[in-house]
Formats: structure tokens, sequence, C-alpha cells
């Protein structure tokens, strides 16, 4: 079987609801559409609750996962956990997940070029805010922490969802758009970032 090209990855974003309330649509699809990588699909839509919950439960090893690095978490801050039980911890989060995001509109992208997953995760910063690098999307726009997000009962408020992995990409592309809503096209500026040879640029 022949191996895809890298330019042809694909991976999800959303700006969630925090991110149209702040005007920052223009400013997320800025960042990721300067990096060269190319928009290959965008919708606005106000997510139901069942569908968040379905785009957390696409990869079955999520609750698990998130419920172990959230005790990590809170132990490496010499905290107590508010309990012991992974999938506990993650029934919590995953409840204020579903009302952060079903709150109002959000905008899906799905964004194509080379390395997207990584790409697009690089300039979205780690998840939590306080902690996300200086330059990235969270780490720049945010000021929200898991201590005051924790303390309030509700979601870290972090502007973005970005899939990853490549695998965790395909699933929720799909959960999110049907075929025909991405679109297969060529950018003129894809030349200077894959042509081979480079030829044609001079007169
Ligand atoms: P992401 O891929 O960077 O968004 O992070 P994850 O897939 O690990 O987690 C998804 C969502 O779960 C995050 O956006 C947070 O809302 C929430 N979450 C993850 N880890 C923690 C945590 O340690 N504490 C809390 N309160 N929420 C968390
Ligand atoms: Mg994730």
């Amino acid at each position: 079987m022949k191996i895809p090209h890298p330019k042809t990855e694909r991976t999800l974003v959303l700006i969630k609801p925090d991110g149209v309330q702040r005007s920052l649509i223009g400013e997320i699809i800025g960042r990721y559409e300067r990096s060269g990588l190319k928009l290959a699909g965008l919708k606005m839509c106000i997510p139901t609750e069942a569908h968040i919950e379905e785009h957390y439960s696409l990869d079955p090893a999520w609750r698990r996962v998130t419920g172990e690095k959230t005790i990590k978490g809170y132990e490496s801050k010499g905290l107590t956990p508010p309990s012991r039980d992974p999938l506990e911890i993650t029934a919590r989060i995953l409840a204020n997940l579903k009302k952060y995001l079903a709150s109002g509109p959000v905008i899906a992208m799905a964004w194509q070029g080379a390395h997207a997953v990584a790409i697009v995760r690089k300039l979205t910063g780690g998840t939590e805010p306080l902690t996300s690098d200086v330059g990235t999307i969270r780490g720049d726009f945010v000021l929200d922490s898991y201590q005051m997000s924790d303390t309030d009962g509700r979601a870290v408020r972090n502007l973005v969802h970005a899939s990853g992995s490549v695998k965790e990409a395909e699933a929720e592309l799909a959960h999110w758009f049907s075929k025909k809503e991405l679109i297969g096209y060529r950018l003129i500026s894809e030349q200077i970032l894959y042509d081979v040879n480079l030829d044609g640029l001079l007169e």
C-alpha cells in the first residue's frame, strides 16, 4: 500500500465558546494559517452535550488516561485529588466539559498540511493555560488554571481543542464533518512549502 504523503495529514481544531466570545476567532485562525497549514473545512455550530460526550468517548482510553493524568497533577503539587478513581475524576471533568462546550457557538475546523497534528498542538500549547508556553495560543490569551477551574467547579477555559494524534484526528474529523464538508484543493503557496525542485521562480 502506498504511504500517503505527509502533506495530506489533517487535524481537527475547535475554537471553544470562550474563544468565540472573546473575539479571538480571527487571531486563532491567523496563527494556524500563517504556519503554512491549509484550511480544509470550517463551520460554526452549537454542539449538543451528547455530541461532546461522543467526541471525548471516541478514544476508549481517554477517560482512564485523563483521570490518571489529573491525579498525578494533584500529587505533583502536593495536593490530595478529590478521588483516587481515575474514572470518577474524569466523570466530573466530562460533565464540566459538556456544559462548557455546549454553552454557545464553536468554530470547527480541519487544518491540513505536513505534520498538521503536531504543528497545531505546538501552536496551541499545553492544556493548562497557566503553564502553556508563551507564544502559544493558550499561553498568550488565557489566564485560567486547574486551581481556579476546580475551585469554581467548571472546565478549564483553554480556548481551543486540537486533536492529540493522527488516529484521534481521523476519528474526530469524521465526528464533526461529513466527507462533503472537507474540501481538497491546491493553494498556490503550497509550491514554496512542498515543491522538490523550486523551479519556475526566476523569470
Ligand atoms: P487537550 O488535548 O490538551 O485538550 O487535553 P486532554 O485531551 O488531556 O484533556 C481534555 C480536556 O480535559 C482539557 O481541555 C481539560 O478541560 C480537561 N482536563 C484534562 N486534564 C485535566 C486536569 O488535570 N484537571 C482538570 N480540571 N481538567 C483537565
Ligand atoms: Mg486531547
